[in-house]
Order: structure tokens, then C-alpha cells, then sequence
């Protein structure tokens, strides 16, 4: 800790809102370990410095228009931000490291979906730790998509999805990432290259614990990076109090969600909310709101802008006729919501930041898995830790009030629920003195004080 003191680690986070919140979460484990943090950020999404005062703020020029910002293709996205902001952050990171009167810099911190940052960080010959913002299992899924594609796995084919990946158990084919992208190509190439970032890099941070996802941790140790270190630190959000009660939202929440909940009974409410990217069609959002009525069950939904293609049809007078057993809010307090004791179960997406937090809080899940890594999330939810359902049949209504009656009242339900308890125990274990979690954020500041020597050195010439 005395050795970190006097030291600062630039992170950049790639811009979006999963990628964001763990990030800064890292920041506040590092502060509290002693180093100084400097946070570089893109106009586009940008960040509220008063959200963190504690932190030292710069906003890289890099925004993104109106239809640039919509492209769907993510491939195409992250290409034209990794393009954008390779020269701006050069830029500023030469004035950050040249800069006299700040602590030197230890290490650059950042996404491996921000590739451009391997070039940068080598022409200053600064080391460069990589966060991985999603779960071991699922970046075990990334990291063997050539094998994946050489047996002939990829690209997906709709009759195969429910055979088993042999080679990648617990997985079948559904589970594998998927895109809504008309060019498949470009995806798989997007996630070969950001599973190869690590063997360019000198570490590895997982927002995860040991006990979660021990078998994939060994599995990207011994197959994929063996000489990388890898830090399962995680869950980030609960190991510091500070991380917890900062709000990192892009998007106001809406604090009458807690208020609402008050009135609720213990473990009566469903929490429905599909992170900040996915969105459903008209016809599957009336669906959801039909189940949730149907079921008889007391929910709160997050509706942000943008969840619906097209308009949100909510029927007239939808709520009214609930007699206020619905509260729908644009975007709630989320980890703030989970840890509510009204709270009983979590309709989610199945968002890596959204299946821990309700890991930590010991709330089973309903996962309805939209893209990308999201479907191995799920797999493991209903299928490793079996601490939720996932809804199988379609969105459609009865299926909804099915899968809620299943998981709040029925007999499997009660099973699902007290596996939820005792795995929130494991995650309270590994945070403490003598932890996994604790131990391996030992050994991250260690290391990072290990390798700062070279780029410390060339600065304080
Ligand atoms: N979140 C929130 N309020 C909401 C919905 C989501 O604060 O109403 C937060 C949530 O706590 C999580 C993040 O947004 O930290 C979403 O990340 P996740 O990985 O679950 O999904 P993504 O948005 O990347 O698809």
C-alpha cells in the first residue's frame, strides 16, 4: 500500500455503460489500495466527475453523431471507436505522462475491445493491464472460436442449436455468441482479435471470484494465456462501500423506485430490466406486460428509451388497472434495487454486470439472454449454479407467468432460491481478509508495482 502511494494508473474504459460502471468500480479497489486514479474518457457517453471526486478526470475529444452512434453492426462501432480515438488519446497521454507536478504512471488500464491501446501504450513503453468487463466462462467461449469454427460450430446453424459443444461443456450451440449481424465475418474477427489482446498485454482482471467460475479461470490459465496472470477480483462493487453508493449511471435514476419498493412485501417484487443496450420488439414487449399482469406478482420494470423498436405500446390504462402492483421507471438504482429486501427475483438479459450484482444480493433469475456473451451467462445461471430459469418458449405471455410462478412460489423455485442464498455466501467469502477475491487484489497491486519500473523509470528522467 506505502509502495503504491505516489503512483497513479490511467484507465479507459471503453464507452458504454457495462464497460463503464466495472471500470470505475476497479478505480475506487485501486484508490483504495493507495494509487492516485486518472480516468480518460470520450465525449461521446461521457463521464460526470462529480461522481467520483476522488479521481482525476480528462475528456478525450471523440464523439460519436447521431447515426454513427446507432449503428448496430457492433463490429462497425467498435472499428470507428478504436479509429477515432487512437490519435486524441495518444495525445493526451503524452501530456499525462510528461506532466511534472502529477504522480508518475504505473500502468495504463483499459478494455480489450479498445485494441488501438496496445500500439499506444508500446510506443511509450507504458505496460498495459487489460479489464475483461464480462465473466471467465464467457471469454473462455471467445478464446476458442478457432477451435469453435475448425469443428464447425461457427457460424451457427439454427438446426444444430441444441447439440452440446463437446469440447466446451457446459455450452450447446444456443449458447454461443450471437450478433444480429449481416456480416458474421467481421464478428468472429472482432472477437479473435479481442481474445488475443491478453497475449499482448501484462494481466488480466476479471470482475469475478474464484468459487463463481473456478473452472474457466483454469481453463484460460492453463490453455489459452498461460503466461498471463490473471486476477479474479470481483465482485468489484461490493468490496469497496464507496463503489456501491456511486452512481456511474449515462441515464438519471429514478430514485422512487426505493419508495416504491418500501411499500412492498419481503421477496414479493420482480425486478425486470435488460440492461442498457438490448431491445425487444412491439409485439414482445405487450408480451412482458401482459405476463407480468397475468402473473399476480407486484414487478418493477426498467422501460429506458430505446427498449422497444419502434413505440412502447403500453395498453391504455395498462397500470391503472394494476392498482399499483406495477412501477415502471426509465432507470433504476439498480444494485440499490437488488440488495432491497422486497426484491424476489430479477427478469434479466442476462448482462454480465447484472447477473453478478444479483449473484451478490442472492436473487434468483429469470434469464432471457438477448446477444453476444449473454447466453452463457444464462447457461450458467440455470445450469452450473442453478440460481434461475431461463424462458425457453418465446416471449410470450404464458410462458412469462409461468416462469415467474415457477420461481417465486413453486417447489423448484424454492430450491433455485436457496441455491441464490448460498452462493451470494461465497461471493461475501471471497471479499474478506484471507478471500480469493481479497488475495488476488494483493497480488494485482504487487504485480502492478512489479512491472511499472521500466515506463517509471523513462519518466522520471
Ligand atoms: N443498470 C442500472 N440501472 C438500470 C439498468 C441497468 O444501474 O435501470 C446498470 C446495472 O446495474 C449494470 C449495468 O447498468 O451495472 C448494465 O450492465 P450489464 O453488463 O448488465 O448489461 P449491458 O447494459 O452491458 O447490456
Amino acid at each position: 500500500m506505502e509502495q503504491s502511494r505516489g503512483l497513479r494508473l490511467i484507465l479507459l474504459p471503453l464507452p458504454f455503460q457495462g464497460h463503464i460502471n466495472p471500470m470505475l468500480e476497479l478505480g475506487n479497489l485501486l484508490h483504495s489500495k493507495g494509487f492516485s486514479i486518472t480516468i480518460v474518457h470520450t465525449k461521446f457517453n461521457s463521464l460526470n466527475p462529480s461522481s467520483h471526486p476522488h479521481f482525476t478526470f480528462h475528456s478525450i475529444p471523440v464523439d460519436l453523431s447521431e447515426s454513427e452512434a446507432s449503428i448496430k453492426e457492433a463490429g462497425c462501432l467498435l472499428s470507428l471507436i478504436n479509429a477515432k480515438c487512437v490519435e486524441p488519446f495518444r495525445e493526451r497521454l503524452a501530456t499525462l505522462l510528461s506532466d511534472a507536478e502529477e504522480d508518475p504512471v504505473a500502468c495504463l488500464i483499459s478494455d480489450p475491445l479498445l485494441h488501438f491501446t496496445r500500439s499506444v501504450a508500446e510506443s511509450f513503453e507504458l505496460p498495459r493491464i487489460l479489464l475483461r468487463t464480462g465473466g471467465a466462462a464467457s471469454f473462455a467461449v471467445y478464446a476458442a472460436f478457432p477451435l469453435l469454427k475448425e469443428k464447425g460450430y461457427l457460424p451457427i446453424q439454427d438446426s444444430r442449436l441444441e447439440e452440446p459443444v463437446t469440447e466446451l461443456s457446459p455450452f450447446k450451440v444456443k449458447d454461443l455468441p450471437r450478433l444480429d449481424t449481416c456480416d458474421p465475418e467481421s464478428f468472429y474477427q472482432l472477437i479473435t482479435n479481442m481474445a488475443n489482446e491478453p497475449k499482448a498485454s501484462s494481466g488480466l482482471i476479471f470482475n469475478t471470484f474464484e468459487d463463481l467460475e473456478q473452472h474457466a479461470l483454469a481453463t484460460l490459465r492453463q490453455n489459452s494465456y498461460p503466461n498471463i496472470p490473471i486476477f479474479p477480483v470481483g465482485p468489484f462493487h461490493k468490496c469497496d462501500s464507496a463503489a456501491s453508493s456511486s452512481s456511474t449511471g449515462l441515464l438519471t435514476e429514478d430514485q422512487s423506485c426505493i419508495s416504491w419498493l418500501n411499500t412492498q412485501a419481503p421477496k414479493s417484487v420482480v425486478y425486470v430490466s435488460f440492461g442498457s443496450i438490448a431491445a425487444v420488439k412491439e409485439a414482445q414487449f405487450l408480451e412482458i406486460a401482459w405476463g407480468l399482469a397475468n402473473s399476480n406478482h407486484p414487478f418493477l420494470w426498467v422501460v429506458r428509451p430505446g427498449l422497444v423498436h419502434g413505440s412502447e405500446p403500453l395498453p391504455d390504462g395498462f397500470l391503472e388497472s394494476l392498482n399499483g402492483r406495477g412501477h415502471i421507471v426509465k432507470w433504476a438504482p439498480q444494485k440499490q434495487v437488488l440488495a432491497h429486501p422486497a426484491v424476489g427475483a430479477f427478469w434479466t438479459h442476462n448482462g454480465w454486470n447484472s447477473t453478478l450484482e444479483s449473484v451478490c444480493e442472492g436473487v434468483p433469475m429469470i434469464c432471457m439472454p438477448c446477444f453476444s456473451d449473454q447466453m452463457a451467462n444464462a447457461r450458467y445461471v440455470s445450469h452450473v449454479w442453478k440460481v434461475g430459469v431461463q424462458i425457453e418458449h418465446g416471449i410470450e405471455r404464458v410462458e412469462i407467468e409461468r416462469t415467474i410462478n415457477l420461481l417465486m412460489v413453486e417447489k423448484e423455485g424454492e430450491e433455485i432460491r436457496d441455491r441464490a442464498l448460498k452462493l451470494m455466501e461465497k461471493a461475501n467469502i471471497c471479499l474478506k481478509e484471507g478471500g480469493s477475491s481479497y488475495q488476488s487484489l494483493d497480488g494485482l497491486v504487487k504485480h502492478i508495482l512489479s512491472i511499472k519500473s521500466f515506463a517509471f523509470g523513462k519518466q522520471s528522467e
